[in-house]
């Protein structure tokens, strides 16, 4: 039976592919399309993820002990694992996150080739190096090398259910990390899929990735259960509430939080190729993006050209449940209500709406949302300021390329971010001085498929970085060593020391550092 079968047939008894332990309570997962049962899935309580965590312990000095050649075997086997079943997985979170068949295919390929290059660049990034001794301890050798935590905490978000927590996974098992992941409410048939896919595909090590389940108190217990570091996606409020609980313990945080993304169209811009990538980065996935772009800033020289442009494009989408759909139904549903109440607030406010589809009879149900194009809206308006989450796209006319620079940066997120112009250098400049993590230029979003390119923001959007080396990194310590390679006469750290020795030291450094000014 495959585990597609699997979840399709999940009973109370068995919640799932997930450990019950003896938690007693469990929570439905079900289709935001259309209200389907998913799965059944236990509210693990704080027992329960302390006994996972602790399981956990073992599992990663073991994990550990493989060694870079042993951990890159099985994430291969791991990944190769997912890439024969990509349409079975891509089954599940069409049908526990709504998306399109087809956003899901490449959402789990994304996630795929991030594996893949985790993998393949842990030893080079963390393993040993020999590192320059400098003049003051030239008889030794120094050495530095990135060593693993012990046990990463994971909690994810809903809408990129499969690549967003594999941002951290990955990178931490690569790193030589145990993990204990808590999908989210929304998503825990994926979460618990891809444990029981690490556990089919390396039955040796199968406790280094485990999945706990439940709501906002397991994520809480998460916290508490003596991880050595909590890696979290989701929204500002709740990390901060997961900062506390973390303080508590003094685990260290890795904060992948919202955004409220811009893109600037700039005088010379390929307007045609910038409204494809506008309504692209806006609507795709329903908006549901946290480095979706939910602002853009056109130039006057662009303005009318982007305008016409994008409402052309936004015509042709359409939300639904099926494989032509555009886009599938909010995952959340109390998100539409925010969604509307952005746009509300906006029009409110004398902005103007262009709005895709404005027949009702084509939407499938409640959850679903018209592609929402905003003109004219105020800049200290909700729908500027605060994150949407849903498919929206403001669109404000600006004097030049920097005056869309400067509204851009006012923003208190800033996580990624793209620039349209035709200009290379211009192009980089803005890209250089936008205030965000990431930016793209004449593309959207192309960042967060480059396994190379480290992946996070500033501000209001959170800190540390995932992917690429930095992402490596982020889950290790690193380690200095030295070793005296031969004995000097004089031994600067020591008592035996004579004191001619720090006079002729102070000569020194006044021949080498004193003449500068
Ligand atoms: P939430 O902040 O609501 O939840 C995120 C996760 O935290 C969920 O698993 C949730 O569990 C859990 N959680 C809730 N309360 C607590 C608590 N007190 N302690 C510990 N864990 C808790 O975000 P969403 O799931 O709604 O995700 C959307 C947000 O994520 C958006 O703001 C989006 O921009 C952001 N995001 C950021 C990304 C990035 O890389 N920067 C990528 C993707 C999304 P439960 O669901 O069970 O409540």
């Amino acid at each position: 039976m495959s585990l597609a079968e699997q979840m399709d047939t999940v009973t109370e008894d068995t919640a799932g592919t997930v450990d019950r332990h003896a938690t007693t309570e469990t929570f439905d997962s079900t289709d935001p399309g259309s209200g389907a049962l998913v799965g059944v899935f236990p509210v693990h309580d704080a027992d329960a993820v302390q006994e996972t965590v602790d399981r956990a312990r073992p599992a990663a000095r073991q994990w550990a002990e493989l060694g870079w050649d042993g951990r890159r075997q099985r994430l291969t086997a791991y990944r190769g694992y997912l890439a024969r079943r990509l349409n079975e997985l891509a089954d599940l979170v069409h049908r526990e996150n709504g998306k399109p068949h087809a956003d899901a295919i490449l959402e789990i390929t994304l996630a795929i080739d991030h594996l893949a290059w985790a993998g393949a660049h842990a030893r080079k990034t963390l393993g040993s190096r020999k590192v320059s001794a400098g003049m003051l301890a030239a008889n030794h050798a120094a050495y530095l090398e990135y060593q693993p935590l012990g046990v990463i905490g994971v909690i994810g978000p809903w809408n990129y259910p499969v690549f967003t927590p594999m941002g951290s996974i990955a990178y931490a098992l690569a790193a030589g990390n145990a993990v204990v992941f808590k999908p989210s409410e929304y998503t825990p048939a994926i979460g618990a899929w891809l444990a029981a896919a690490w556990r089919a595909a390396v039955p040796d090590c199968e406790d280094a990735f485990q999945v706990v389940t439940g709501f906002g108190e397991t994520g809480a217990a998460l916290c508490r259960a003596g991880v050595d570091k909590l890696a979290f996606t989701g929204s500002a409020p709740t990390g901060r509430k997961v900062m506390a609980a973390c303080a508590e313990t003094l685990t260290p945080v890795l904060m992948e939080l919202g955004g409220k993304d811009a893109m600037i169209v700039d005088d010379d811009a390929d307007v045609v190729a910038a409204a494809d990538a506008a309504v692209w980065g806006a609507m795709s996935n329903g908006g549901q993006t946290c480095i979706g772009i939910e602002r853009a800033y056109a130039t006057s020289a662009v303005y009318d050209r982007f305008v016409a442009e994008v409402t052309a494009q936004v015509q042709k989408l359409r939300p639904g449940s099926d494989d032509e759909a555009s886009y599938g139904p909010m995952t959340m549903a109390s998100q539409t209500g925010i969604v509307r109440r952005h746009v509300h607030e906006a029009t409110s406010a004398g902005g103007r709406v262009v709005r895709g589809e404005a027949d009702p009879s084509l939407f499938p149900g409640e959850h679903y949302l018209a592609p929402t194009v905003l003109l004219d809206v105020p800049e200290d308006n909700v729908a500027i300021r605060e994150e949407t989450f849903g498919p929206t796209l403001t669109i404000t006319k600006v004097r030049d390329a920097e005056e869309a620079l400067e509204l851009t940066n006012t923003s208190a997120h800033g996580l990624g971010g793209a620039v349209f112009s035709k200009s290379k250098e211009r192009g980089l400049d803005l890209a250089r001085r936008m205030r965000s993590g990431m930016t793209s230029v004449n593309s959207v979003l192309t960042f967060a498929s480059i396994p190379a390119l480290p992946f996070g923001g500033v501000g209001e959007s959170g800190f540390g970085r995932i992917h690429g080396e930095d992402g490596l990194k982020e889950f290790t310590r690193a380690k200095a060593i030295t070793r005296q390679r031969v004995a000097l006469p004089v031994n600067l750290m020591s008592f035996s020391r004579p004191a001619s020795a720090t006079d002729a030291l102070a000569r020194v450094m006044g021949m080498i550092h004193g003449r500068h000014r």
